[in-house]
């Protein structure tokens, strides 16, 4: 079995990234799950303290391992922990990666839980994403756009990753979560000078909703990781609501189309991240 750890370095050298796609339903998780193995992706599955609070810790574990035996490279990640508890949970269940965000913490709370998270982690073989300044935004569709634009503070984050054994963090290079009228502008001068400072592996939040031709820059200039969630919500909400209008009650005739929309989304995204076909 090859570890979430293997295709980060294979991405890293080979310029293209894993895509984090979040769920917390099962048609979300159905259609997540066959593009990747129609397509031959590794994939993260991601779920925020929210999403699983909902879909329930122990189910995500479970259908992981379930499709595992479907196609080898699912991997699942904790989305910004925040809840202690629930992330030492997340690791001893198997998660493969957790997110410990301590951006609300100052810089030296930040280190000291991290690093306690990382020690506990990595004895179990899970990954952890550090995250030093908060990403703006929510994964929902935002009518206004922030007032200022977030860039990493480089000095910063070289001495977070310095006095943590981190494996990835999460970046600021003017991304933003949720969806926005226009389509979101990264930073790419930016993001070269992160990378030629930092060598953990780069995560890009807010996938969805910015522009394609910057998410290929931010790729080809270090990103191995690109988290989309609002776009698929819109998707499953949108697919949903027609699916609903058609004078049917069999939830196994409602719910295919959902399906497909989410998965033709997250094959879409595949493409763009340039995971196909790697083993
Ligand atoms: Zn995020």
């Amino acid at each position: 079995m090859k570890s979430l750890k293997y295709f980060f370095k294979k991405a890293k050298k080979e310029k293209w990234a894993i895509g984090q796609f979040n769920f917390s339903t099962l048609e979300q998780l159905k259609a997540i799950v066959s593009a990747a193995e129609r397509l031959k992706s590794p994939v993260i599955l991601g779920t925020s303290q929210g999403e699983v609070n909902f879909f329930g810790i122990e189910e995500a574990t479970l259908l992981r391992d379930l499709y595992r035996k479907k196609f080898p490279y699912i991997y699942l990640n904790l989305d910004h922990g925040k809840d202690i508890d629930l992330i030492k949970k997340a690791i001893d269940l198997g998660y493969d990666c957790v997110h410990f965000d301590g951006s609300i913490l100052n810089l030296q709370e930040n280190l000291k839980i991290t690093n306690k998270i990382v020690k506990y982690a990595h004895k179990k073989g899970c990954l952890v994403e550090g995250e030093i300044k908060s990403i703006h935004g929510g994964s929902e569709i935002h009518k206004e756009l922030p007032k200022e634009v977030l860039f990493e503070d480089i000095e910063k984050a070289k001495e977070f990753v310095k006095k943590t054994d981190i494996d990835s963090l999460a970046i600021n290079i003017g991304n933003l979560h949720g969806v926005y009228k226009k389509p979101i502008r990264l930073n790419i001068k930016h993001l070269k000078k992160i990378k030629e400072e930092i060598s953990v592996f780069l995560v890009l939040h807010g996938g969805s909703g910015t522009s394609k031709k910057d998410i290929k820059e931010a790729i080809k200039n270090g990103v191995v990781k690109i988290n989309v969630n609002t776009e698929l919500r819109i998707a499953w909400k949108k697919s949903l609501t027609g699916s609903l209008k058609k004078k049917i009650i069999k939830p196994y005739k409602i719910l295919p189309p959902v399906i497909k929309a989410i998965s033709d989304l997250v094959q879409e995204k595949i493409g763009i991240f340039e995971s196909i076909n790697k083993n």
